[in-house]
């Protein structure tokens, strides 16, 4: 970490970044659950504790989701300050796109880019990239759902342009759409949920196409 960075992290941020560095080493974690309590133990005020923890967030240091009410908690997930994306751990790693069919790696992408949607090929497909302006001048974005999920815009202004993981569209997406980093693990939570909820239409649908069927065999 640069000095400046060093600096600019005031005393109760630090508190708690030390905190939840020490317990993912421990654990070999990601993503860590903090009690707002918890953080007041490390000797914050209580009045103090969003804006260190604010401060945490506008230093690209961590992505924070947090819980509010009397159950509430702080889920910090550390990352690279130079990159501002969750730093790779065991278990990010195994979030492991290659899991992922061919036809649920085009339903994950076809569902976030909805009308963007350009022409396939063999590989994957093309479409018009989100991430740049100008992006609907015409498709830049490929994708490859033959494999992985790799992706990338050919544009060479676009700051997606090197591209990624099909994890990875989902953290720059949320960033994009959303204005707020989230962790790999959710990311990769909500990929999941995007698949599921498209796979659960698709056997109603054909549930009720056989229905009909069977119903017409019965009359006949
Ligand atoms: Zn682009």
């Amino acid at each position: 970490m640069s000095d400046s960075m060093m600096s600019a992290l005031r005393g109760d941020s630090l508190k708690i970044y030390i905190r939840v560095c020490g317990i993912t080493q421990q654990k070999s974690k990601t993503t860590v659950r903090m009690a707002s309590k918890e953080i007041q133990a490390l000797g914050i005020g209580i009045n103090y504790v969003n804006a260190a923890v604010d401060n945490l967030v506008d230093l690209g240091l961590m992505a924070v989701t947090r819980r509010k009410g009397p159950s509430g908690y702080f889920e910090f997930e550390l990352l690279d300050p130079l990159t501002r994306l969750p730093i790779p751990t065991r278990y990010a790693r195994k979030l492991d796109a290659s899991t992922l069919t061919d036809r649920q790696l085009e339903t994950y992408f076809m569902h976030r880019l909805q009308t963007n949607y350009s022409h396939h090929d063999t590989q994957g497909f093309m479409a018009f990239c989100p991430f740049h302006e100008d992006g609907r001048k015409k498709p830049t974005l490929s994708i490859k759902t033959v494999g992985s999920g790799a992706w990338h815009c050919f544009n060479p202004k676009c700051p997606h342009h090197i591209g990624g993981s099909v994890i990875y569209f989902e953290v720059a997406y949320n960033l994009l759409f959303n204005h707020r980093p989230i962790s790999m693990p959710l990311a990769w939570e909500r990929i999941v949920c995007i698949i599921r909820g498209a796979e659960r239409r698709e056997e109603i649908d054909n549930q009720s196409v056989s229905n009909a069927t069977a119903e017409m065999a019965s009359v006949q």
